[in-house]
């Protein structure tokens, strides 16, 4: 792509209403606009991080089953009063009213809609498991929509469902989401601690919150430091073997990780742990939950047993915020200058600068490594703006490209380019085969 003809309006001063820096970056980077209060336009530079974050979530949520659908935003009231959420959800919910006066919402969530889908198709427990997700939009009427994308009112979401005969099906499942989401955070460069959350009026030990440490997190948590070196990774797990799995997730588990609503003080293992508790900020990036039959029960989706008796299922469900996910990776990896794309989910992987736009000899070279870097595969935004340098280096570490390739006409003269590492920062002058070679 040639910056000359891509939509990049980045801004110079920053924005007066973003209190912190991955909205203060998105805004200046020109990744989103604010429509009105939570509501955001994303913009091609934004675009391409979102859907490329989606695509890694989307990939380990395949790897382990799990069935991709789609389903609407829009869904009937009378759903909700099935379920008992349509007055319990309170004033999140966005109510709407159709012509004919019928009573809609925006979706905030898709329990009530999935169990429907289930319960008019599957029959039998030899059609069991059902894993499904989809990936979209949702609404919920935040009383205070701030920190840019991180707390919006529409927003991205990654929702996945499963419906299994027992509970120790459900727990299998359960565990190969949990092992997704390690690989999947571990993917996009970040690292995601999962936490024992509150599982309400529920009960049960079955859930956990994924948690980015950041000082500008929602909330505060407390882990042990082992945490911040652990290999989430889940290598030679395998999938099938529910007991290997279940043993690899609570050994993951032994050390400890709190919310503030699950923090305990005067448990023995904190008091054990004395310095190596680290007392900190997170946001919340995943959440998973298994809830039995809370929705199957009142829903009447249930199905055959072995025995012939009719059993309701085992369902839970397991999100993640796909669009704060683009402004948590920022306030994890981003310095003075702008962000720092982890090379996973990068808009581009190399910033091309033309440092003399107009130049025979150094549009010639731009021109011909910018086909060269297109031809090997590699995505690439090549600045060919005619500004001064200055801005087009400004620009460049603002938005975050993992490479720059810097042509000038005095490195031309002696047959070198310029490449740069722009989390180390770290410059070395090669020729540009070499430059090509090092990112192929
Ligand atoms: P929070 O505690 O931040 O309000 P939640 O617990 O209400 O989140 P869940 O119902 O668990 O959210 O939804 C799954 C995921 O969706 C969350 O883990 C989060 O990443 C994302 N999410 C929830 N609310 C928002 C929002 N207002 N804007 C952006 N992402 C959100
Ligand atoms: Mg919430
Ligand atoms: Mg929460
Ligand atoms: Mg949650």
């Amino acid at each position: 792509m040639r910056l000359s003809q891509f939509f990049l309006p980045t801004l110079k001063e920053t924005p007066s209403e973003a209190q912190i820096a991955s909205h203060r970056l998105m805004l200046r980077a020109g990744m989103v606009r604010q429509l009105t209060a939570g509501i955001y336009s994303w913009l091609p530079l934004g675009h391409r991080v979102l859907k490329k974050i989606e695509q890694i979530v989307r990939e380990e949520q395949d790897k382990i089953g799990f069935n991709e659908l789609l389903m609407p935003t829009i869904q009937p009231a009378e759903l909700w009063q099935e379920s008992g959420r349509y007055d319990d959800y309170g004033l999140e919910m966005l109510r709407i009213t159709d012509r004919h006066d019928r009573k809609m919402l925006f979706g905030p969530t898709n329990e009530e809609a999935i169990t429907d889908i289930f319960r008019k198709d599957v029959r039998s427990y030899k059609q069991l498991p059902q894993l499904l997700y989809h990936i979209q939009w949702k609404f919920r009427d935040e009383i205070r929509p701030r920190f840019g994308v991180m707390r919006g009112r529409e927003f991205y979401m990654k929702d996945a469902y499963s419906f299994d005969i027992d509970y120790e099906s459900a727990r299998h499942t359960y565990n190969k989401i949990f092992l997704a989401y390690c690989r999947t955070f571990t993917r996009l460069g970040v690292k995601a601690i999962p936490m024992v959350a509150d599982t309400g009026p529920i009960g049960g030990d079955l859930s956990h919150e994924f948690i980015i440490l950041a000082d500008t997190g929602e909330s505060e948590v407390f882990c042990d430091k082992k945490w911040l070196d652990k290999d989430l990774t889940g290598k030679g797990v395998d999938l099938n073997d529910r007991t290997g799995l279940e043993n690899w997730v609570q050994g993951t588990l032994e050390d400890y990780a709190a919310t503030e609503e699950m923090h305990d003080a005067s448990n023995e293992a904190v008091t054990a742990l004395g310095d190596d508790l680290v007392t900190t900020r997170g946001i919340e990036v995943g959440h998973i939950f298994h809830f039995g039959t809370k929705y199957s029960e009142p829903m009447g989706a249930t199905v055959l047993g072995p025995d012939g008796a009719e059993v309701p299922v085992q369902m839970g469900s397991y999100g993640i915020g796909v669009s704060r996910l683009v402004g948590a990776l920022i306030e994890a990896s981003h310095d003075e200058n702008g962000i720092i794309w982890p090379e996973s989910v990068a808009p581009y992987k190399v910033g091309l600068i033309n440092l003399r736009t107009g130049d025979d000899e150094c549009d010639a070279a731009c021109e011909d490594a910018y086909a060269k870097l297109t031809n090997a595969g590699i995505e690439v935004l090549y600045d060919d703006r005619d500004i001064r340098a200055g801005g087009k280096f400004a620009d460049m570490d603002l938005i975050g490209l993992p490479w720059q390739i810097v042509i000038g006409p005095k490195g031309l003269k002696n047959g070198v380019v310029e490449l740069k590492n722009r989390k180390s920062g770290e410059k070395t002058e090669v020729t540009f085969e070499a430059a090509l070679n090092q990112l192929s």
